[in-house]
């Protein structure tokens, strides 16, 4: 593609994600300051069209943070948990149990309510663990990046609600691939990042905050200094972040929002993440022997997993990806502590199909083609 001295291969992990040429390219724009004026010719659009993309209430607030969406996850317990409260994490999989341990690593009391990894939480569990711990907040996973498995986010909020708890949810890997519901579900803080479903490099944790989190935060001692979201916001009334950005990402990020909403649209752009669940769900159902590993109704517009036939194992798929990558392609053979969980217990082990930020329908086929005859029958 351009001159590199590395191996160039499209990715379909599950981030980060192929970036288009055109964004690339406005990586290579003129640097600026992100105390002077030319900041918000960038900033200001961006906040404008993560608003858009979110579907963003007008009392919430946006802040963008330096790092990615695990810096945001920790910024909502460090901000919006008090010492002597304990925080619930409905968790689905590896991401649901990262920000339990989030939690615990800055100290806070952290429940965790375990889904079995392919199912979503019910409602009726989530009633019984916020009785059996009263949490003050509750953490759940939009979309579990290990399972391919989207939440129903709006139910486990109206619960977390009723019982007088806060919201906070990691819509990492979804974000710019599927609508936030932030507005359904009302959660007090949506978090996600740059490098998945919005098409974009690393570099930003973005979180949405409601004005009820912000009033929570008053409350909370020891917030941080990065991590602290009220310190944020004075700086993002002025379409700003607290520190030194990455200005060769806020030009990247100036053009692809500016794509998504006003040249692709946000409508089709979730429309076209759904015709690829459905294309990618399709080739698996048609691959003898192999399987849907994600729970009906509640598979992931952004990343679709399959089980193997019996007899398959991990170091077949991990053989599988370099088969893939020959071929110019980056293949996800499965989330590892997931596939040796899966091993251990006598159970097949999966692989992921990442379908998430510009990827087409047509990339995809391609990709699919190519892994129809690469995986072993
Ligand atoms: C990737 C991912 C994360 C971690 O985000 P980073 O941007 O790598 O910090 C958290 N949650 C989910 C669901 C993810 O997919």
């Amino acid at each position: 593609m351009s001159d590199t001295p590395f191996a160039t291969h499209t990715l379909f992990i599950t981030g980060p994600t192929y970036v288009r040429p055109e964004v690339r390219a406005a990586g290579a724009w003129p640097e600026f300051g992100h105390r002077d004026s030319e900041n918000a010719k960038r900033f200001e659009p961006i906040f404008t069209d993560l608003r858009a993309i979110a579907e963003l209430p007008e009392d919430y607030k946006t802040i963008l943070f330096l790092g990615s969406g695990s810096t945001a996850m920790e910024a909502a317990v460090r901000s919006l948990v008090a010492s002597d409260e304990t925080v619930l994490h409905v968790s689905m999989g590896a991401f649901g149990d990262l920000w339990h341990k989030i939690s615990l690593e800055n100290g806070k009391k952290a429940a965790k309510l375990a889904v079995e990894p392919g199912r979503t939480a019910t409602v009726a569990a989530l009633e019984a663990a916020m009785d059996a711990h009263r949490p003050a907040v509750v953490a759940i996973t939009h979309n579990e990046t290990s399972t391919g498995v989207t939440s129903d986010v709006a139910a486990l909020c109206r619960v977390a609600k009723a019982r007088g708890a806060l919201a906070i949810v990691d819509g990492v890997s979804i974000f710019g691939g599927a609508p936030s519901g932030i507005a359904a579900s009302g959660c007090d803080m949506y978090c996600t990042a740059t490098q998945k479903s919005l098409g974009l490099n690393a570099g930003f944790g973005i979180g949405f905050v409601s004005p009820a989190a912000i009033d929570k935060a008053g409350h909370v001692t020891a917030r941080g200094h990065a991590t602290d979201i009220l310190a944020h916001l004075g700086r993002a009334a002025k379409f700003q972040t607290q520190s030194t950005p990455n200005v060769a990402l806020g030009n990247q990020m100036w053009l692809q929002l500016n794509y998504i909403v006003r040249q692709e649209g946000i409508a089709a752009r979730f429309a076209r993440h759904a015709a690829m669940r459905e294309q990618a769900v399709a080739f698996v159902a048609a691959l003898p022997g192999y399987g849907l590993f994600a729970e009906q109704g509640h598979r992931s517009p952004t990343v679709t997993t399959a089980v193997v036939p019996a007899g398959m194992t991990f170091a077949d798929l991990r053989a599988a990806k370099e088969a893939m990558r020959a071929r110019g392609y980056l293949f996800d053979p499965g989330y590892a502590k997931l596939n040796e969980d899966l091993e251990a217990a006598g159970r097949r082990p999966i692989f992921r199909i990442g379908h998430m930020g510009d990827i087409t329908p047509a990339m995809l086929k391609g990709f699919l083609d190519a892994l129809g005859e690469v995986l072993p029958r």
